[in-house]
């Protein structure tokens, strides 16, 4: 069994202040630098990014985008550029996440073109499966996510995956203070691993890094990090106070 290396992704959504941002940073950085078992990194609102990336340069902690258009420019008021976003150093971005999808809009197919564009653009990418009590904890291969995966990776390569994530996430479990049991969400990742191997190749599978997301904190992450298949944790709340953003990488060690 190979292992992959955990990832570790804040997800601020439209939160903290604009002073809020450097201090976070100063706290974490340092800590970040020390703790060399996992991959780190943070998604913040646009309007932080570039100041964001700046006081990270030649950090190991990462930023990322929580969201990113499928054309490089355009006429699309309010958007943004995937190209502009690899240009300021911006590392990673997320694609698809259950909110964007429920209030914005996102599509299936939209997700597709933006995690190609983010790609092409040298992006890595997580892409965001959300699934709903229907199909919880059970091993339906007729299962919403791995319809969203499918349709997500639609004409994506194998090279080119090299640079995705996968964060697979139930839509009751997002900032409801209410995780899945570690139990489930390993086979829901097992599901998702399954797939990728008949999608692309049984290395391909092996590789990729499944995250999962959905009221993490640090008395359960250790339960979904210590799965077989759950290769890192996205969180939302509880990586808004730096502390316990530090806690959760520690167990992700
Ligand atoms: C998320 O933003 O994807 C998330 C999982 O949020 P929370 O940790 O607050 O549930």
């Amino acid at each position: 069994d190979m292992k992959r290396r955990p990832l570790v992704l804040a997800n601020w959504k439209m939160n903290m202040t604009p002073s809020q941002v450097l201090p976070y940073l100063d706290q974490v950085i340092p800590e970040v630098e020390k703790d060399t078992g996992a991959d780190v990194a943070i998604a913040a609102q646009d309007l932080y990014l570039a100041q964001m990336v700046k006081a990270t340069t030649n950090t190991r902690l990462a930023i990322a985008a929580e969201n990113a258009h499928w054309t490089d420019e355009g006429a699309y008021t309010g958007e943004t550029s995937p190209k502009a976003l690899a240009e300021i150093g911006v590392s990673y971005v997320l694609i698809g996440h259950f909110e964007r999808r429920k209030l914005f809009n996102e599509t299936d197919e939209r997700v597709n073109l933006k995690t190609k564009a983010a790609l092409k653009n040298g992006l890595k990418v997580i892409v965001d499966l959300d699934e709903d009590m229907s199909t919880y904890d059970t091993v339906n291969p007729n299962n919403v996510v791995l319809a969203q995966l499918r349709a997500a990776l639609a004409g994506i390569s194998a090279e080119e995956l090299d640079q995705v994530a996968i964060a697979y996430e139930p839509t009751w479990a997002i900032g409801s203070g209410e995780a899945a049991s570690a139990t489930a969400a390993q086979k829901a990742a097992v599901l998702i691993r399954q797939s990728l191997k008949n999608l692309y190749s049984a290395g391909v599978a092996e590789k990729i890094r499944i995250l999962y997301g959905g009221s993490v904190t640090t008395k359960n992450a250790a339960a979904f990090l210590s799965q077989n298949d759950i290769d890192g944790v996205l969180v939302g709340k509880a990586a808004l106070d730096p502390k316990q953003f530090l806690e959760l990488i520690d167990i992700a060690q």
